[in-house]
Protein backbone atom coordinates (compact mmCIF):
# COMPACT_ATOMS: atom_id res chain seq x y z
CA UNK A 1 0.00 0.00 0.00
CA UNK A 2 1.45 3.01 -1.30
CA UNK A 3 -0.15 6.80 0.06
CA UNK A 4 -0.15 9.67 -2.69
CA UNK A 5 2.22 12.28 -1.26
CA UNK A 6 2.69 15.86 -2.38
CA UNK A 7 6.57 16.15 -1.57
CA UNK A 8 8.64 19.10 -1.87
CA UNK A 9 13.12 18.98 -0.79
CA UNK A 10 14.76 22.18 -0.17
CA UNK A 11 18.35 23.14 -2.14
CA UNK A 12 19.66 23.67 2.13
CA UNK A 13 19.57 20.66 4.29
CA UNK A 14 16.94 20.86 7.11
CA UNK A 15 14.01 18.96 9.25
CA UNK A 16 11.60 16.54 7.57
CA UNK A 17 7.94 18.09 8.06
CA UNK A 18 5.04 15.65 7.72
CA UNK A 19 1.90 17.10 7.38
CA UNK A 20 -1.27 14.19 6.87
CA UNK A 21 -4.97 15.23 5.91
CA UNK A 22 -7.94 13.14 5.78
CA UNK A 23 -6.98 10.22 8.36
CA UNK A 24 -10.92 10.04 8.57
CA UNK A 25 -12.69 10.49 4.92
CA UNK A 26 -15.15 13.15 6.21
CA UNK A 27 -12.76 15.78 7.13
CA UNK A 28 -12.91 18.15 4.24
CA UNK A 29 -10.55 21.28 4.85
CA UNK A 30 -7.30 19.70 5.63
CA UNK A 31 -7.52 17.69 2.67
CA UNK A 32 -7.47 21.27 0.68
CA UNK A 33 -5.37 22.62 3.00
CA UNK A 34 -2.53 19.66 2.21
CA UNK A 35 -2.96 20.92 -1.35
CA UNK A 36 -2.85 24.62 -1.12
CA UNK A 37 0.25 24.20 1.29
CA UNK A 38 2.11 22.33 -1.67
CA UNK A 39 1.71 25.07 -4.09
CA UNK A 40 2.71 27.33 -1.98
CA UNK A 41 5.82 25.80 -0.66
CA UNK A 42 6.36 24.64 -4.36
CA UNK A 43 6.70 28.00 -5.73
CA UNK A 44 9.43 28.58 -3.28
CA UNK A 45 11.44 25.95 -3.69
CA UNK A 46 14.79 26.85 -3.94
CA UNK A 47 14.23 28.90 -0.09
CA UNK A 48 12.95 25.49 1.47
CA UNK A 49 14.79 24.03 3.84
CA UNK A 50 14.32 20.42 4.70
CA UNK A 51 11.72 18.69 3.46
CA UNK A 52 8.04 18.80 3.32
CA UNK A 53 6.23 15.93 2.62
CA UNK A 54 2.06 16.75 2.22
CA UNK A 55 -0.49 13.70 2.57
CA UNK A 56 -3.83 15.37 1.39
CA UNK A 57 -6.10 12.05 2.08
CA UNK A 58 -4.41 9.37 3.95
CA UNK A 59 -7.69 7.62 3.84
CA UNK A 60 -8.82 7.53 0.37
CA UNK A 61 -11.43 4.48 0.77
CA UNK A 62 -12.96 7.04 3.46
CA UNK A 63 -13.06 9.85 1.45
CA UNK A 64 -14.85 7.98 -1.43
CA UNK A 65 -17.47 6.91 1.12
CA UNK A 66 -17.85 10.00 2.39
CA UNK A 67 -17.44 8.46 5.76
CA UNK A 68 -15.06 8.85 8.82
CA UNK A 69 -13.92 5.46 8.00
CA UNK A 70 -13.28 3.08 5.01
CA UNK A 71 -15.50 0.13 4.11
CA UNK A 72 -14.03 -2.18 6.78
CA UNK A 73 -15.23 0.16 9.42
CA UNK A 74 -12.01 0.29 11.54
CA UNK A 75 -10.99 4.21 12.65
CA UNK A 76 -7.63 4.45 11.53
CA UNK A 77 -7.03 6.97 14.27
CA UNK A 78 -7.38 3.82 16.51
CA UNK A 79 -5.31 0.93 14.61
CA UNK A 80 -2.25 2.40 13.93
CA UNK A 81 0.42 1.34 13.38
CA UNK A 82 -1.84 -1.29 11.22
CA UNK A 83 -0.83 -4.13 9.56
CA UNK A 84 1.38 -4.94 6.45
CA UNK A 85 -0.73 -7.62 5.25
CA UNK A 86 -4.10 -6.50 7.08
CA UNK A 87 -7.54 -5.12 6.10
CA UNK A 88 -7.55 -2.12 3.85
CA UNK A 89 -7.74 0.15 6.63
CA UNK A 90 -4.76 -1.50 8.51
CA UNK A 91 -3.03 -1.36 5.57
CA UNK A 92 -3.39 2.20 5.20
CA UNK A 93 -2.49 2.71 8.90
CA UNK A 94 0.59 0.62 8.00
CA UNK A 95 1.27 2.69 5.54
CA UNK A 96 1.06 6.29 7.30
CA UNK A 97 2.21 4.92 10.25
CA UNK A 98 5.61 3.84 8.42
CA UNK A 99 5.76 7.03 6.59
CA UNK A 100 5.50 9.25 9.99
CA UNK A 101 8.91 7.84 11.43
CA UNK A 102 10.51 9.12 8.73
CA UNK A 103 9.43 12.97 10.14
CA UNK A 104 11.28 15.04 12.50
CA UNK A 105 8.48 17.07 13.13
CA UNK A 106 4.18 16.10 12.67
CA UNK A 107 1.17 17.60 12.17
CA UNK A 108 -1.78 15.37 11.59
CA UNK A 109 -5.09 17.92 10.54
CA UNK A 110 -8.26 16.77 11.39
CA UNK A 111 -12.11 18.75 12.05
CA UNK A 112 -15.45 16.83 13.82
CA UNK A 113 -16.57 15.57 10.76
CA UNK A 114 -19.98 14.92 9.22
CA UNK A 115 -21.37 14.65 13.09
CA UNK A 116 -19.29 17.43 14.94
CA UNK A 117 -17.94 20.66 14.33
CA UNK A 118 -14.90 21.84 16.70
CA UNK A 119 -13.89 25.04 17.92
CA UNK A 120 -10.34 25.42 16.48
CA UNK A 121 -7.58 24.27 18.77
CA UNK A 122 -4.43 22.33 18.47
CA UNK A 123 -3.34 19.25 20.61
CA UNK A 124 -0.87 17.13 21.74
CA UNK A 125 -0.23 14.14 23.84
CA UNK A 126 1.55 15.07 27.60
CA UNK A 127 5.17 13.13 26.41
CA UNK A 128 7.43 11.83 29.10
CA UNK A 129 10.21 13.18 27.94
CA UNK A 130 10.47 16.95 28.22
CA UNK A 131 12.32 17.80 25.21
CA UNK A 132 9.27 16.57 23.55
CA UNK A 133 6.59 18.11 25.28
CA UNK A 134 8.48 21.28 24.56
CA UNK A 135 8.85 20.92 21.51
CA UNK A 136 5.05 19.90 20.93
CA UNK A 137 3.73 22.93 23.11
CA UNK A 138 6.32 25.55 20.46
CA UNK A 139 4.36 23.24 17.06
CA UNK A 140 0.89 23.89 18.60
CA UNK A 141 1.28 27.48 19.83
CA UNK A 142 3.11 28.07 16.02
CA UNK A 143 0.40 27.08 14.58
CA UNK A 144 -1.65 29.84 15.68
CA UNK A 145 -5.10 28.73 16.47
CA UNK A 146 -7.01 29.79 19.84
CA UNK A 147 -6.94 26.57 22.16
CA UNK A 148 -3.95 24.55 22.71
CA UNK A 149 -5.02 21.37 24.34
CA UNK A 150 -2.31 18.86 25.78
CA UNK A 151 -3.91 15.67 27.18
CA UNK A 152 -3.30 11.66 28.32
CA UNK A 153 -0.34 10.17 26.65
CA UNK A 154 -1.61 6.92 26.63
CA UNK A 155 -3.92 6.61 24.27
CA UNK A 156 -3.64 4.03 21.83
CA UNK A 157 -3.47 3.53 17.79
CA UNK A 158 -3.33 7.36 16.56
CA UNK A 159 -1.26 8.67 14.34
CA UNK A 160 0.18 10.30 17.00
CA UNK A 161 0.71 7.71 19.21
CA UNK A 162 2.89 6.25 16.68
CA UNK A 163 4.87 9.58 16.68
CA UNK A 164 5.22 9.38 20.46
CA UNK A 165 6.40 5.98 20.67
CA UNK A 166 9.53 7.85 18.15
CA UNK A 167 10.04 10.31 20.15
CA UNK A 168 8.81 12.37 17.15
CA UNK A 169 7.32 15.71 18.21
CA UNK A 170 3.93 15.76 16.84
CA UNK A 171 0.57 18.18 16.99
CA UNK A 172 -2.42 17.55 15.44
CA UNK A 173 -5.20 20.27 14.71
CA UNK A 174 -9.19 20.14 15.13
CA UNK A 175 -11.04 22.74 13.16
CA UNK A 176 -14.70 23.19 12.30
CA UNK A 177 -16.22 19.65 10.56
CA UNK A 178 -19.99 19.25 10.41
CA UNK A 179 -19.51 17.47 6.99
CA UNK A 180 -19.37 20.75 5.26
CA UNK A 181 -16.67 22.58 3.18
CA UNK A 182 -15.62 25.99 4.68
CA UNK A 183 -13.01 28.20 3.05
CA UNK A 184 -12.21 29.91 6.17
CA UNK A 185 -11.20 27.48 7.54
CA UNK A 186 -8.82 26.22 5.35
CA UNK A 187 -7.65 29.68 5.40
CA UNK A 188 -6.88 29.35 8.90
CA UNK A 189 -5.12 26.23 8.37
CA UNK A 190 -2.84 27.18 6.03
CA UNK A 191 -1.53 30.18 7.69
CA UNK A 192 -1.00 27.61 10.93
CA UNK A 193 1.38 25.78 8.60
CA UNK A 194 3.37 28.30 6.85
CA UNK A 195 3.83 29.78 10.23
CA UNK A 196 4.91 25.89 11.19
CA UNK A 197 7.17 25.81 8.29
CA UNK A 198 9.21 29.56 9.34
CA UNK A 199 8.95 28.19 12.99
CA UNK A 200 11.15 25.30 12.27
CA UNK A 201 13.46 27.70 9.96
CA UNK A 202 12.54 25.87 6.40
CA UNK A 203 11.12 28.73 4.85
CA UNK A 204 12.15 32.35 5.65
CA UNK A 205 10.89 35.20 7.37
CA UNK A 206 9.75 35.35 11.42
CA UNK A 207 7.32 33.10 12.66
CA UNK A 208 4.29 35.12 13.55
CA UNK A 209 3.69 34.93 17.81
CA UNK A 210 0.39 33.11 18.48
CA UNK A 211 -2.25 34.98 20.18
CA UNK A 212 -4.09 31.70 22.06
CA UNK A 213 -6.73 32.30 24.26
CA UNK A 214 -6.37 29.00 26.43
CA UNK A 215 -3.42 26.68 26.71
CA UNK A 216 -4.69 24.02 28.87
CA UNK A 217 -2.57 20.61 29.90
CA UNK A 218 -5.12 17.79 31.20
CA UNK A 219 -3.19 15.09 33.04
CA UNK A 220 -6.58 13.19 33.56
CA UNK A 221 -6.66 9.43 32.50
CA UNK A 222 -8.55 9.65 28.78
CA UNK A 223 -8.14 13.06 28.17
CA UNK A 224 -8.29 13.73 24.80
CA UNK A 225 -10.69 10.89 23.38
CA UNK A 226 -13.31 13.32 21.71
CA UNK A 227 -16.09 10.65 21.16
CA UNK A 228 -16.62 9.88 24.82
CA UNK A 229 -17.59 13.66 26.02
CA UNK A 230 -21.09 14.17 27.03
CA UNK A 231 -22.71 10.95 25.72
CA UNK A 232 -26.71 11.30 25.00
CA UNK A 233 -28.95 9.74 27.83
CA UNK A 234 -31.24 9.08 25.51
CA UNK A 235 -32.53 8.43 21.80
CA UNK A 236 -33.82 11.82 19.76
CA UNK A 237 -33.51 15.23 18.74
CA UNK A 238 -30.98 17.34 19.63
CA UNK A 239 -31.12 21.19 19.70
CA UNK A 240 -28.04 22.72 21.79
CA UNK A 241 -28.85 26.17 23.24
CA UNK A 242 -25.09 26.82 23.59
CA UNK A 243 -22.74 28.63 21.03
CA UNK A 244 -18.97 28.36 20.59
CA UNK A 245 -16.38 29.87 23.03
CA UNK A 246 -19.26 30.20 25.42
CA UNK A 247 -18.35 29.94 29.01
CA UNK A 248 -20.65 27.79 30.95
CA UNK A 249 -20.20 26.88 34.14
CA UNK A 250 -21.37 23.01 36.08
CA UNK A 251 -24.68 21.99 35.79
CA UNK A 252 -25.73 24.88 32.92
CA UNK A 253 -28.19 23.53 30.72
CA UNK A 254 -26.36 23.57 26.98
CA UNK A 255 -29.20 21.77 25.34
CA UNK A 256 -32.06 19.18 24.91
CA UNK A 257 -32.46 15.75 23.76
CA UNK A 258 -36.31 15.47 22.54
CA UNK A 259 -38.65 12.70 21.71
CA UNK A 260 -40.83 12.89 18.09
CA UNK A 261 -43.36 14.49 19.53
CA UNK A 262 -41.47 17.37 21.83
CA UNK A 263 -43.95 15.53 24.95
CA UNK A 264 -40.30 15.05 26.55
CA UNK A 265 -37.49 16.92 26.71
CA UNK A 266 -34.27 15.86 28.29
CA UNK A 267 -31.93 18.39 29.33
CA UNK A 268 -28.39 18.02 28.72
CA UNK A 269 -25.89 19.85 31.61
CA UNK A 270 -22.89 20.81 31.73
CA UNK A 271 -20.62 18.20 33.04
CA UNK A 272 -18.24 20.79 33.96
CA UNK A 273 -16.65 24.78 33.85
CA UNK A 274 -15.22 25.57 30.82
CA UNK A 275 -15.73 27.24 27.63
CA UNK A 276 -18.10 24.73 24.87
CA UNK A 277 -15.32 23.56 22.50
CA UNK A 278 -17.48 20.73 20.44
CA UNK A 279 -20.81 20.88 19.68
CA UNK A 280 -22.95 17.83 17.63
CA UNK A 281 -23.81 18.69 14.15
CA UNK A 282 -26.69 16.43 13.30
CA UNK A 283 -29.78 16.75 15.15
CA UNK A 284 -30.58 12.68 15.53
CA UNK A 285 -29.39 10.81 18.39
CA UNK A 286 -28.93 8.03 19.63
CA UNK A 287 -27.72 7.18 23.54
CA UNK A 288 -24.70 7.43 24.00
CA UNK A 289 -23.31 9.55 21.39
CA UNK A 290 -21.41 12.25 21.99
CA UNK A 291 -23.62 15.75 22.30
CA UNK A 292 -20.19 18.11 22.34
CA UNK A 293 -17.62 19.11 24.49
CA UNK A 294 -16.25 21.46 27.21
CA UNK A 295 -12.98 22.45 27.78
CA UNK A 296 -12.21 23.12 31.60
CA UNK A 297 -10.57 26.07 31.44
CA UNK A 298 -10.97 28.80 34.00
CA UNK A 299 -8.36 31.49 32.78
CA UNK A 300 -7.21 32.87 29.72
CA UNK A 301 -3.37 33.11 28.40
CA UNK A 302 -2.01 30.84 30.79
CA UNK A 303 -1.00 27.21 30.65
CA UNK A 304 -2.96 25.42 33.21
CA UNK A 305 -2.82 22.18 34.13
CA UNK A 306 -5.37 19.65 35.25
CA UNK A 307 -4.99 16.65 37.46
CA UNK A 308 -6.59 13.73 38.67
ZN1 LIG B 1 -10.43 13.07 12.53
Amino acid sequence: MNLDKLVVNGEEPGPHLLITAGVHGDEYEPMETVRRVFKIVEAVQSKLKGTLTLVPVVNQPAFKLAERTGADKLDLARICPGKEEGSESEQIAYAVSTLIKTADYYIDMHNGGRYHNIFPFSGYVLHSDESVLESQRQLAKAFLLPIIWGTDPGLQGRTLSVARDANIPAIYTEIGGAGIYQESNTVLAVEGCINVLKFLGMLPGKAKDSNISYHLEDHRKESGHLQRLLPSPTDGFYMPVVSFGQEVKEGEIIGYVQDVLGQSRTPIKADQSGIIFILRSVASVQKGDALGAILPVRQNNKLQSIYE
